[in-house]
């Protein structure tokens, strides 16, 4: 192992999704891989501050379940032993949009899992705490990261230890996943550096989450509901999830005003939704928590590739780059393929003498086209005449296209597979510029 190292110790700030797959990814790259993370870090899968979006659902899509097993071979079995539901695509999740109330619910040949997101995270860290060359170290709240005095390169960080000391460690490489990215900003502010230009959706969503025993008479035909309002009048929705230990975590969400806090409100809500698969599911549940709320202001793409230079031993990864509408359920999973990219770049032989140098400016590069079919999905917020930002000039034909694709995808169930694997962020979007595919959708759009 130690021929293919690039450095000798590495350092991630934050053991989130990011932060905890890009030092499984690192482990192949550097001697040693330090975590740092500001939280107690429970040995339960159960919440903790750090990560307060972890109180709502949390989809795993197949690309990263996928990534997630690359990195930590056999994961899928540890997610199943960790209690995570299986879930046929296609057929587990009765998804219910205006004029399809259920989509057509087929098995289109795969599985993935559905777990809470302190499960999932907590059978990651588990294979990162079995990785002979990373430590972990919680309670240290990083505060800065430290440049060279010619601000060429970054040589460590400063932390705050659990007794509120002030250390300072060194690294060869400083990998942000604090999810803000706060610290690379300062960093880049305080030694003259141009911040990333940024892309932003501004959508205000209102979140709210809790979580109910499954009854014993449950409905059969289905693990799992999305309901979707009829847009672009009713930007209400709701996703109801099983999770490991016979439970359902229900989030609804809407762009707007802060949702109810109490039951009662909460119930209420889930009434007010188009259709009532989820209220009559839940209204005589029982309640196992209290109401989570989340307020989720705006997508948001930092857009380091277009830089003209970056310090030498930095690297920004996970939301810190890239935060999309929770709604597509997508951030986790995109975490995990870019740590994925990250383990790559550093498998591939160098091409250059300082392999260190070169790694953030061609890790910014590479993955735009991971994040190309993601990010367009958030687009599709603009169907809201509320949200903020720059809509894209061809909209409106990319609307119609999809709800013209979207009525392929129910009568056949190849375009339906095709649909699922751009969703799971499988395939990219480019795949439905096939010249049969547009031609039948051409002829779709014709009709309507
Ligand atoms: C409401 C909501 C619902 C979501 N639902 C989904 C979903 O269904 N599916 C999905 O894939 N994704 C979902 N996401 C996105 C997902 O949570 C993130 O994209 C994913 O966890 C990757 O984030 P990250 O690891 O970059 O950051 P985070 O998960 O925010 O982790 C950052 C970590 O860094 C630590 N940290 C921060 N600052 C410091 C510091 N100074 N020093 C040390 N440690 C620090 C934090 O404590 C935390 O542990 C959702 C997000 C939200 C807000």
């Amino acid at each position: 192992m130690a021929s293919t190292m690039i450095g000798k110790q590495a350092l991630v700030i934050g053991a989130g999704m990011a932060g905890l797959t890009a030092a499984g990814a690192l482990a192949h790259g550097f001697d040693h891989v330090v975590v740092l993370e500001r939280d107690t870090l429970p040995s339960e899968p159960t919440h903790r501050a750090g990560t307060p979006q972890a109180r709502h659902v949390h989809g795993l899509l197949l690309s990263g379940q996928r990534a997630l097993s690359e990195l930590f071979p056999g994961f899928e079995q540890d997610l199943a032993r960790a209690g995570a539901v299986p879930l046929r695509a296609g057929l587990d999740i009765r998804v219910e949009r205006p004029g399809y109330d259920p989509f057509p619910q087929r098995d289109l040949g795969w599985s993935g899992y559905a777990a809470s997101r302190p499960a999932i995270e907590r059978t990651v860290r588990r294979r990162v705490e079995g990785l002979a060359n990373v430590t972990l170290r919680q309670r240290c709240r990083v505060k800065e990261i430290l440049a060279s005095p010619n601000a060429a390169m970054v040589t460590g960080v400063r932390y705050e230890d659990d007794d509120g000391a002030s250390e300072t460690m060194a690294a060869d490489l400083v990998v942000d996943a604090s999810g803000r990215g706060a610290l690379t900003l300062a960093l880049l502010q305080s030694i003259g550096r141009p911040l990333p230009e940024e892309t932003t959706i501004g959508i205000d969503l209102s979140y709210a989450t809790c979580i109910f025993a499954i009854p014993n008479d449950a409905p059969t035909d289905w693990k799992g509901v999305m309901t979707f309002g009829e847009a672009p009048r009713d930007s209400s929705g709701a996703l109801m999830l099983p999770l490991e230990g016979n439970r359902w975590m229900v989030t609804v969400g809407h762009h707007g005003d802060v949702l109810p806090s109490d039951a009662e409100g909460f119930l209420a809500f889930a009434q007010s939704l188009r259709t009532q698969t989820i209220y009559n599911a839940i209204r005589h549940s029982k309640r196992l928590d209290g109401v989570a709320r989340y307020g989720f202001p705006e997508s948001v793409r930092r857009h380091f590739e277009r830089l003209d230079g970056f310090p030498r031993g930095l690297l920004p990864i996970g939301d810190a780059i890239c935060r999309f509408n929770p709604v597509y359920g997508q951030g986790m999973s995109v975490a995990a393929l870019e740590a994925s990219l990250l383990k790559r770049l550093l498998e591939r032989p160098g091409q250059t003498s300082d392999p260190i140098a070169g790694l953030a400016p061609t890790f910014f590069s590479e993955m735009q086209a991971l994040i190309e079919t993601p990010w367009s999905v958030a687009m599709l917020d603009f169907v809201f005449p509320d949200t903020r930002g720059q809509r894209p000039a061809d909209f409106e034909t990319m609307l119609r296209f999809g709800i013209a694709l979207t009525r392929l995808a129910a009568e056949d169930p190849a375009v339906h597979r095709l649909t699922m694997e751009v969703q799971h962020l499988l395939k990219p979007r480019s795949v439905y510029r096939d010249p049969n595919l547009m031609q039948r959708v051409f002829a779709r759009m014709a009709e309507a």
